[in-house]
């Protein structure tokens, strides 16, 4: 079944010639006599698209539309108006109501069909779009939208000569506060990266019938074209063109020539369309930024670092080339809280994250760690260079201090551990990150401000879960006793990179 129909028309023939084409299009069809046979109908039929007379005994079609929008649990339930007669007035005055679009009797089979698939398909493109962004929501990654809109940007092409097209671009300008452009034909897809078009307005020919259609999936492929609307004008006699044009892709249609009125209706609506699913997908992509990043500091969290230290895992691996993993956490950082407050730690943090951007290169991942935890992972990288790396990151930070909103600065330090992941030996990038845990605290151990190796840490130094002061054991031996583990850290020590 492609969909569920509810069509609502007084005169018993039209509702059986409506319910045969449709049936036979393999739609469901439920049908009511009257406006609220329609209504009472409505929550039993769960319709996809309700197809109205204009005229009703009970009321009109178009407050019909108000009512049925009011009860679908779905906002963008299409409601199609059936008139008797074929008057641009009255299918204006439709479509202004709400009207998705206006059928004319007699039903032109084809077109209406077409008409019908594509707003089915917009419909179920928006409510998907839809379930993403409330998914995004329930996970608590939901943004204000903002009440700002700028101008729109319509693009008027066409075929011949460019007079026509002059007034159809003036008559539309008076009518919308949006800029409207015009191009020929095969101009159509030239539009600058900060110029692309909310929606093309493919004007069919006299003479160069189906030239416009060429356009549409070309349109449709072109990665940057691609999200703008489609509204195709076509010509009364190109009736086989205008079904062809929905189902390839057109947002809209205008069967018969492009009247400025109906346009510029039908433009406002197809531009508004096109914000709120620009938004969907906008807010999809913030949506999984935030979802991998950290908000305060703006660096990667935890649930995109450890992924992406499995592949780089797998690269060196492949490369044969040793990488490197740092994990640094701030000395007595409580106590900048303590003393300054915790909207200053956060600026600590801040401070201290940009430190560390700047001083890593491009390729380096810098994730937040924990609270006041970071990690470094380091593609292409030696023992020697990880270790110097560390070394130049705690002097930076005791050499610049961090200005607070107050005015005063503070300095703040770093305990590093560095583990080295090794070309050729496969390893479970976990192991790494609990040895550069182990380097960290013995770092904190050895009086802070300072890094250690993660390969000179011994069983004495290290830290056993569970232990009573938070892990630290310090009594068994196992093995020999170590060379110092700690790579002392003074304003002499030569550092390169
Ligand atoms: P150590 O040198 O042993 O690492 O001491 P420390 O004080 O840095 O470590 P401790 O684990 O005792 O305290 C960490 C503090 O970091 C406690 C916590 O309140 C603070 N913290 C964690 N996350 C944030 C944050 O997002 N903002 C602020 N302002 N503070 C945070
Ligand atoms: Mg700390
Ligand atoms: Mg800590």
């Amino acid at each position: 079944m492609t969909g569920r129909i509810l069509v609502v028309d007084a005169v018993p023939t039209n509702r059986i010639i409506l319910r045969v084409k449709l049936s036979a299009a393999f739609y469901e069809v439920s049908q009511a006599a009257s406006g609220h046979a329609a209504l009472n109908l409505f929550r039993k039929a769960r319709p996809d698209m309700v197809i109205a007379a204009a005229k009703l005994p009970d009321m009109s079609g178009r407050s019909l539309i108000e009512k049925v929008r009011a009860v679908a649990a779905d906002p963008r339930l299409p409601v199609v108006l059936m008139h008797d007669e074929d008057d641009v007035n009255e299918r204006l005055i439709s479509l202004a109501a709400g009207a998705d679009d206006v059928l004319t009797k007699p039903l032109d089979e084809l077109v209406m069909l077409a008409r019908l698939r594509s707003l089915l398909r917009a419909r179920d493109a928006e409510a998907e779009l839809q379930l993403r962004d409330d998914t995004r929501r329930a996970l608590g990654l939901a943004e204000q939208a903002s009440d700002f809109e700028m101008p729109g940007r319509v693009r008027l092409v066409g075929t011949g000569r460019a007079g026509p097209l002059r007034s159809l671009q003036a008559a539309l300008a008076q009518r919308m506060q949006d800029r409207i452009e015009i191009s020929p034909m095969d101009e159509a897809l030239k539009v600058a990266e900060d110029a692309v078009p909310d929606v093309f307005v493919i004007l069919e020919g006299e003479t160069s019938v189906g030239e416009g259609l060429k356009l549409l999936p070309q349109i449709r492929a072109n990665r940057a074209l691609r999200h703008s609307a489609l509204i195709y004008v076509a010509l009364p006699d190109q009736r086989e063109e205008a079904a062809a044009a929905l189902d390839m892709g057109a947002n809209d249609l205008l069967a018969s020539g492009a009247d400025p009125e109906e346009l510029s209706l039908r433009l406002k609506k197809q531009i508004a369309r096109k914000r709120v699913n620009d938004r969907l997908r906008a807010n999809m992509q913030d949506g999984l930024r935030a979802a991998v990043c950290d908000p305060l500091t703006g660096l990667y969290n935890r649930r995109y670092a450890l992924p992406h230290l499995n592949r780089m895992a797998e690269r060196a691996l492949a490369q044969g080339r040793d990488y490197a993993l740092l994990l640094l956490d701030l000395d007595h950082f409580k106590s900048i809280n303590d003393t300054y407050g915790h909207a200053a730690g956060d600026v600590v943090l801040q401070g201290v994250s940009k430190r560390l951007l700047d001083n890593l290169r491009a390729a380096d991942l810098v994730a937040r760690y924990g609270g006041e935890e970071f990690l470094v992972a380091m593609p292409d990288t030696t023992r020697e260079q990880a270790q110097r790396t560390a070394e130049r990151l705690c002097r930076v930070m005791e050499e610049r201090p961090i200005l607070l909103p107050g005015g005063s600065a503070v300095t703040v330090t770093l305990s590093i551990g560095v583990a080295l992941g090794r070309a050729g030996q496969r390893q479970d990038p976990m192991e790494l990150i609990d040895g550069a845990d182990q380097a960290l605290y013995a770092a904190k151990n050895k009086g802070r401000n300072t890094l250690v190796m993660a390969d000179t840490v011994t069983a004495l130094t290290r830290r056993q879960p569970g232990g009573s002061d938070g892990g630290f054991t310090g009594l068994r031996q196992i093995g020999p006793e170590p060379e110092p583990v700690a790579w002392p850290m003074s304003r002499d020590v030569k550092t390169g990179g």
